[in-house]
């Protein structure tokens, strides 16, 4: 993932830390699994599939239920509304909401919508943070540093916080914190 060199060193602090700050308020410990519905709830968002979403014409829900190439997009903010891509598995699931509930949290504004899906498009500085703090929410430092204790491989880290193992060797990686 090229966002380690995008984001400042300052900026990956800060995301960090909102993270921990989030899990806090929610009563999480960071060596606890968030899952996204915690957040759903939290934000009163409801969360639709393309076969789903309301209000969307016909051609776009086809392009919608027909395509990988698209995760999730926020489609309303008050009430939150989040459409995610129901082709993905579960786990990618969670971080595409993680994803999105990062948005939420940094106030990020759309700055267009994607000619191809219809859903929001932001700046690529803000889709880089949303993307690490979604990561940070998902297995916090403190929760890598847990799992090294435990001497938990990438599999078992991947199991327990509910992630993929490719979110467990990223957050490794930022981190410093090497598992087997
Ligand atoms: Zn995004």
């Amino acid at each position: 993932m090229g966002l380690i060199e995008s984001l400042t060193t300052e900026n990956r602090q800060r995301l960090e830390a909102i993270a921990s700050e989030k899990r806090n308020l929610l009563s999480f410990k960071a060596y606890e699994r968030l899952p996204a519905e915690v957040l759903s709830k939290h934000f009163q968002a409801t969360i639709f599939t393309a076969e789903t979403v309301p209000n969307t014409e016909p051609e776009q829900v086809k392009i919608l239920c027909n395509s990988d190439n698209w995760s999730a997009g926020i489609i309303r903010t008050k009430p939150v509304w989040i459409v995610h891509n129901s082709r993905h598995t579960p786990v990618r699931k969670q971080s595409n909401l993680m994803h999105e509930f990062a948005h939420i949290i940094l106030k990020h504004k759309m700055v267009g919508y994607d000619p191809k899906t219809g859903l929001p498009q932001r700046r690529q500085q803000d889709e880089d943070e949303a993307v690490f703090l979604g990561g940070c929410l998902q297995i916090p430092k403190r929760g890598l540093l847990w799992a090294k204790q435990k001497q938990m491989n990438v599999s078992q880290v991947a199991v327990h916080f509910n992630t993929s193992k490719e979110m467990v060797r990223f957050r490794g990686n930022v981190n410093g914190i090497f598992l087997n």
